[in-house]
């Protein structure tokens, strides 16, 4: 039987209605900033994107391009300028950067209020402790997909492959936490026999990077697979599961492209008109 499709395109393009119908009803225009370092194509679609879904739902985008050879003390005066600039809410720096440029110096530097990628150590550190703040936006859109197709977190069992601190970390303490309550299991590249510890899962999420690393082998039927891995190979670009294989064993399933994508720039507008109104005192 074929699981039922998770579809991360419809999921975004309802939070993107919520959040344009949200900002139409506040009395400015909140502005996101983007930084560009650099001329990675994969960046530049990623960010073209964003600055894209920002200003269908009427958030003004703020666009900075430089170039990969620009010295750390100028990006970082740079993120400073946009730290005390009012017009903006949101400050999102496209990672990875080039060269020796710093990525963590760099997302340290921005303003926390205006941490829309929620990857600030003060956003994460906010987590940790279970207090609100801006959530990475990967993790909460996964969290998303799974709210709106009612999938139940609460004492499921959940199996994380990856544990990076963009996805795995942090979705592993948003699954974990009072509320989602689901038990988590963080697998990674050292995880012994991987296949007989994901097929324990009620939710399967992949997030490794590895494309068909999960095959039918991997999942007790009926489960939820998540597939976060975006990989680029000659036939385009595919996740970290087999989709072909695993969609006969699943209950239910996100394609790529087309899955947890979307959801992860959709939060991103979320994030903006959150740090927005926050910043301006708006409940
Ligand atoms: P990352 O920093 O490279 O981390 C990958 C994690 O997967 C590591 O913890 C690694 O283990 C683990 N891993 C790698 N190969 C493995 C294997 N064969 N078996 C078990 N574990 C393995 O990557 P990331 O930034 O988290 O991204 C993961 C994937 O998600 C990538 O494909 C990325 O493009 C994609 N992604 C997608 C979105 C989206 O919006 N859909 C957003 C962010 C990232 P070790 O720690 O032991 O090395």
């Amino acid at each position: 039987m074929s699981a039922l499709l998770l579809d991360g395109k419809a999921v975004a393009a309802a939070v993107k209605e919520e959040v344009g119908a949200a900002v139409a009803d506040l009395d400015y225009k909140p502005g996101l900033a983007t930084v560009l370092v650099g001329d990675d194509p994969a960046s530049h679609t990623y960010v073209r994107g964003k600055r894209r879904d920002a200003e269908q739902v009427g958030i003004a985008s703020i666009h900075h391009e430089l170039a990969a050879t620009v010295h750390q003390d100028e990006l970082l005066a740079l993120i400073d300028s946009l730290n005390t600039d009012d017009g903006i809410d949101g400050i999102l720096v496209q990672l990875p950067l080039p060269g020796d440029l710093n990525g963590e110096v760099t997302v340290e530097r921005i303003d926390p209020e205006k941490d829309v990628d929620g990857l600030h150590p003060f956003s994460l550190g906010k987590l940790v402790l279970g207090q609100p703040g801006l959530r990475p936006c990967t993790p909460s859109g996964v969290m998303r997909i799974l709210d709106h197709y009612g999938i139940e977190t609460s004492g499921a069992r959940t199996v994380i492959v990856g544990r990076s601190f963009l996805v795995g970390r942090p979705l592993a303490m948003i699954m974990s936490e009072r509320g989602a309550d689901s038990t988590v299991s963080v697998a990674h590249s050292r995880t012994k026999d991987l296949a007989s510890v994901t097929r324990e899962a009620d939710i399967l999420v992949a997030a490794a990077g590895a494309p068909g690393l999960i095959g039918a082998d991997h999942v007790r039927p009926g489960a939820t697979v998540i597939d976060v891995g975006i990989n680029r190979t000659d036939d385009g670009l595919v996740g970290d599961v087999d989709f072909d294989a695993v969609v006969e064993v699943a209950g239910a399933i996100t394609p790529v492209p087309g899955g947890v994508g979307p959801m992860t720039r959709a939060m991103l507008l979320s994030n903006t008109l959150s740090a927005a109104r926050s910043r301006r005192g708006v409940a």
